[in-house]
């Protein structure tokens, strides 16, 4: 018996439905895009218009147990039988990024060969940026381990981002209270990274606090835009702090010049109105991000990625009103969010379908797709869901603009 086999009999039940679905390649995990596939119509629709060499997937995790040595890190409550909701969400995981099966040994290196198979059946210039994520840090400025969900190090990202430039890029992780919080954003900037990472709540980071002032003078003038976590967390509680990922709290580095990426536009949970008072009432988190877009003082300053937004968990209003907004589209960016594809459960089809955003026909050959790239799958479906004569603009793909503009043939 496998590992693989083994672990699906361990969570027999409900459990086992989840296993399945989340499988990355029903295919196999390994088994190369089908020519049918590869040079199907659907596929060539969603390259007509984009420039490869200006698509970068904005939004993607490294994540590893460390065992190559490049220092990545995994809560060990993960793999506790005490533990048993962090214990799924890690094999899900595990299961999407095709590196449950892996040998001892052998997960970061499977990780990122699987990647390198993906990104294969895309054109030449199309690269995906690589998230490295900090520790949670408290607020006496000490790095904690024990409340971080994971952890990968900034030279690990430099280090995979480096092994296929042709591919990669990397966006560095720093948590803003470290003592040596802008040594490690200049050694960031001088490493090539194109953007700083922070997902709040999980790192306990206040963005609304005055003790992140000098990271966001440094980040203005390093020229580093900041990717943060807006709206709920699902895959890494970490330190907890969920008010920390109200987008109301971003004004604080709007304000002082940082251009700021919110991460899955906040399309997820809930946040207080924090405009009308610390106690103001309770909104959607993506009602706040579009106050945001909205303010005339934030255009070129306030982008969102679209990372997550088409999972099941998102209400059908917030994607129909991403597609419509085309007035936002300069200010949107593709982003995978890169394993969390290979989760199938995570998209629904049927729901696409019924709410007149896909045809049943498409669906189907998005769904074989699928079964051998989710990553592929997800680019093609955001490229092809349409509301009407609504549907995302070139510009959400041309990330590459953003993050690279013009003179920059790096
Ligand atoms: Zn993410």
């Amino acid at each position: 018996m496998n590992r693989r086999q083994f672990l699906c009999l361990c969570c027999a039940g409900p459990f086992t439905a989840v296993f399945a679905r989340a499988q990355a390649a029903e295919a196999g995990c390994f088994a190369p895009l089908p020519a049918e596939l590869a040079r199907h119509e659907l596929v060539a629709a969603a390259w007509s218009g984009l420039d490869p060499q200006r698509v970068w997937d904005a939004h993607a995790h490294l994540v590893g147990t460390g065992d190559s040595g490049g220092g990545a890190y995994v809560h060990p409550d993960t793999q506790s039988w005490f533990k048993p909701i962090e214990r799924i969400r890690r094999k899900v995981l595990m299961a999407a990024a095709c590196v449950d099966d892996a040998p001892d040994g052998a997960v970061d290196a499977r990780y990122v060969e699987r990647l390198n198979a993906l990104l294969d059946a895309f054109p030449p210039g199309f690269r995906m940026l690589l998230f490295a994520f900090d520790h949670a840090v408290d607020d006496a400025g000490v790095e904690r381990p024990e409340r971080s969900t994971f952890h990968t190090p900034n030279a690990y990202a430099v280090a995979v981002a480096r092994a296929r430039p042709e591919r990669f890029e990397w966006v560095a992780s720093i948590h803003p209270y470290r003592p040596d919080a802008l040594e490690r954003l200049d050694a960031a900037a001088a490493a090539g990274a194109r953007a700083v990472k922070w997902l709040p709540s999980s790192m306990n980071i206040d963005p609304a606090s005055a003790r992140c002032d000098a990271f966001y003078a440094r980040l203005v003038a390093h020229r580093l835009p900041l990717i943060v976590h807006g709206g709920e967390e699902v895959a890494a509680p970490g330190a907890r702090q969920h008010a920390f990922n109200n987008p109301l709290r971003l004004r604080r580095a709007l304000d002082a010049g940082v251009r700021v990426v919110v991460a899955h536009a906040a399309t997820l949970g809930h946040a207080r109105d924090i405009d009308r008072g610390e106690d103001g009432p309770r909104e959607r988190a993506f009602d706040l991000f579009a106050r945001l877009m909205d303010d005339a003082r934030y255009e070129g300053r306030l982008f969102g990625d679209l990372s997550a937004v088409f999972q099941r968990n998102r209400e059908l209003d917030v994607m129909r009103r991403l597609l419509a907004r085309g007035d936002w589209h300069h200010r949107l960016l593709h982003g995978s969010d890169y394993p969390l594809p290979g989760i199938g459960l995570l998209y629904s089809m049927p729901m696409f379908i019924a709410a007149g955003l896909l045809d049943a026909a498409t669906a189907e050959v998005l769904l074989r797709i699928r079964a051998f790239n989710p990553l592929l799958f997800e680019f093609v479906l955001k490229r092809t869901l349409a509301d009407g004569a609504a549907r995302l603009a070139p510009s959400v793909f041309h990330t590459r603009d953003f993050f690279a503009p013009q003179n920059d043939n790096n």
